[in-house]
């Protein structure tokens, strides 16, 4: 997830036509911002490129998720089916919204398990949130059936897949919405910012005036704009916005070198015939932001990772199931309804019920898993001396539990 790995005069060149004109707000200031619209610039390039009718840029990827809930109508009472395997910031925009998230089983595409999701599926149901994790894709034909047949809204959190297709069409274009990350470690990077996206009208207008207190942005200036809701502010900034338009550019060739260094890698730990890699709905849509691979049990994973981290080459290695950002297991402060304010009932009921719910196939699945982190830099040289090193560390794992010490 490496934006930041190419970084150079292309977003120098965008930041400084900002920092010529001293215009930072994507809204207003017509005449002062001598036709320097990034923002606008950044939303069109998305929609051409992701094939998308309408983007609208948030302050963070978290903020497009919390955009995303609103203007589709999901709070109070309502539930969101989401899955155990994500990053915190799917549950906090859930919450936000004073939704209740429901945390159902993943499977081999460490996404939503589309039979996890009918099993879940209440009076109180509304949407459905597959989050496409590190880099790949859920089974979407599937969760599109379920949310046809149960008329549930389907919101993709496609933060980490910035480029991943399914079936020809950009993740993140196929639900109702979908979302995309601009954070510091995404595919590409404003240093912090988002997106939500959808090919529906009402849905995108609902979304510009959300993140922008509400404003109908119809006046002839701010003062005079009209207020049809209650917004907040998720407003990226111009100077954010200009870095992002000098990394989409930039997205085919980080795609195309994301798939050639996950081939190599992959190509050589194939040698292994006890690893098992993630089960991907439509490989050439693989972003390849990571290979994700699996052993065949957790104590030969632990071994793994542990051999890993004494040859040196743990960092890039993530072993998720310790990890207290992306796996259910760790997340105490979720599990104990740890907020700062008063949650409503449902919520707080809901949160309180995750610390006894059976998650034991996710379990069963994030206990086996790593995921190897796909930079941009490495040469050739580099990759077969990463595949080397990571072939004897899990040679070695799997010699250890045979002798069974
Ligand atoms: C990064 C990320 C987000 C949130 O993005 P921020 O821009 O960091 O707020 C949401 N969901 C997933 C799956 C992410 O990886």
């Amino acid at each position: 997830m490496p934006g930041f790995e190419f970084f150079g005069d292309e977003e120098r060149k965008e930041v400084n036509d900002v920092l010529e004109t001293g215009i930072m707000m994507r809204y207003g200031f017509d005449g002062p911002r001598k036709g320097i619209w990034k923002s606008v610039e950044l939303e069109k390039e998305i929609c051409k490129t992701f094939g998308s009718r309408y983007a609208q840029l948030t302050s963070s990827g978290t903020a497009a998720l919390t955009t995303a809930l609103a203007a589709l109508g999901i709070g109070a009472g309502d539930e969101v089916i989401m899955p155990s395997f994500t990053f915190v910031a799917s549950f906090e925009a859930v919450l936000s919204v004073g939704a209740v998230p429901v945390l159902v089983d993943v499977d081999e595409t460490l996404t939503l398990n589309p039979q996890a999701v009918l099993n879940a599926i209440t009076r109180k149901t509304k949407c459905v949130m597959p989050v496409h994790m590190c880099g790949s894709m859920a089974d979407l034909d599937a969760l599109v059936h379920i949310c046809k047949e149960h008329h549930l809204i389907l919101l993709e959190d496609a933060c980490q897949s910035i480029g991943g297709t399914y079936k020809g069409r950009a993740l993140g274009t196929i639900g109702h919405a979908g979302t995309f990350s601009f954070d510091f470690v995404k595919t590409i990077t404003c240093a912090e910012g988002g997106v939500v996206m959808t090919n529906n009208e009402d849905v995108y207008i609902k979304c510009d005036g959300y993140t922008d207190h509400g404003h109908d942005h119809q006046g002839v200036d701010r003062g005079a704009d009209l207020h049809p809701f209650i917004g907040y502010n998720f407003r990226i900034s111009e100077l954010h916005a200009a870095v992002g338009l000098a990394q989409i550019r930039k997205l085919n060739t980080f795609l195309s070198i994301q798939k050639k260094n996950q081939t190599a890698l992959k190509n050589m730990l194939k040698q292994i015939p006890e690893i098992s890699f993630r089960v991907i709905p439509d490989e050439n849509g693989d972003s390849c932001t990571f290979l994700s691979w699996f052993l065949p049990t957790e104590e030969i994973t632990r071994a793994a990772v542990a051999e890993m981290k004494a040859a040196g080459i743990l960092p890039g290695n993530f072993y998720w199931f310790d990890n207290n950002w992306h796996y259910i297991r760790k997340w105490g402060h979720l599990k104990n309804a740890a907020a700062l304010n008063n949650l409503n009932k449902d919520q707080y009921d809901a949160l309180i019920a995750l610390q006894t719910k059976d998650l034991s196939a996710s379990d069963a699945i994030i206990s086996r898993c790593v995921s190897t982190a796909i930079s941009l830099l490495w040469t050739e040289e580099q990759i077969k001396e990463k595949g080397e090193k990571m072939v004897g560390a899990i040679k070695k794992a799997l010699e250890r539990s045979t002798v069974g010490i």
